[in-house]
């Protein structure tokens, strides 16, 4: 672990809630408490809810509680060619194949039981057409199709510093959006074995998307990050914050986030 390191990737898309925050301070803490480096990633991929100005308040949140970091910060915009050549690998595979559902027809494919996948799951429709269905497809449809993972619902485990054992079958997600956007799963994996982060906290609303994850590691052969997936913070009805309704955070939160930190900081150094 001293090699590798810890990070927090926010999506520059609003301002950081205070739940945010703390789990931001509890990776840092944990990376430093191992004497890790620690980094950030700009999870910037949607340029359409992506803001300049999100970034900058969010850096200087995480610098208001106390949270420091190694390198400049990388911006995932300006790493598209490392997931196109991740994608170009998995093709290779003969793991990629192409959609055209629209978001009414996967809801409604998804409704269906699908073995062993879980409840929602995208079930596969495009994996099956034959060649002359899709060339089709490709004559008649008004947009470019997205690209999904073959994942033959493989079964992907692993242990959770937090949870423990963790094992589910993982869909066909995808991988590059009609729009050309990479997605979230695809660019994570990628950037985290690129820059080495040899430990992943983030919150445990993440935790259904990790086997996706260490799927694509597993095909491609990259690094594995261990994980911990820690609890969200509540709000005063016991309700997760999620950042889309999640306020920005007040003097006063990010005050008590910086002294809750310092005095966990104060312990590990008594302690050692
Ligand atoms: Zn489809």
């Amino acid at each position: 672990m001293l090699n590798a390191s810890g990070r927090f990737a926010p999506s520059p898309s609003g301002p950081l809630h205070a739940g945010n925050l703390r789990t931001a301070l509890v990776a840092w803490l944990r990376a430093r408490s191992l004497g890790a480096r620690f980094l950030l990633r700009i999870e910037d991929l949607d340029p359409q809810r992506s803001r300049p100005e999100h970034e900058a308040s969010q850096l200087a949140d995480l610098r208001a509680v106390g949270v420091d970091w190694d390198e400049e910060p990388v911006r995932q915009s300006e790493r598209h060619g490392l997931y196109a050549e991740a994608l170009a690998r998995l093709d290779a595979q003969g793991r990629v194949y192409p959609c055209w559902c629209t978001r009414a027809e996967i809801r409604e494919a998804s409704r269906a039981p699908h073995g062993p996948l879980p409840e929602g799951a995208y079930p596969g429709t495009c994996r099956e057409l034959t060649a002359a269905e899709r060339a089709e497809k490709e004559r008649t449809a008004d947009r470019p199709p997205a690209l999904r993972l073959d994942a033959r619902a493989e079964q992907v485990s692993f242990t959770d510093l937090v949870h423990g054992e963790v094992e589910s079958a993982v869909d066909d997600i995808t991988l590059r959006r009609w729009d050309g956007a990479y997605a979230y799963n695809l660019a994570v994996i990628v950037d985290d074995a690129d820059q080495a982060i040899g430990e992943v906290v983030r919150g445990d609303d993440l935790l259904d998307t990790t086997p996706r994850q260490l799927l694509i590691a597993r095909l491609l052969g990259l690094r594995e990050p261990r994980y911990g997936h820690v609890p969200l913070m509540l709000d005063a009805d016991g309700r997760r914050l999620a950042k889309r309704d999640g306020p920005a955070p007040s003097g006063r939160e990010l005050d008590e986030l910086r002294a809750e930190a310092e005095a966990i900081t104060a312990l590990f150094i008594q302690g050692s």
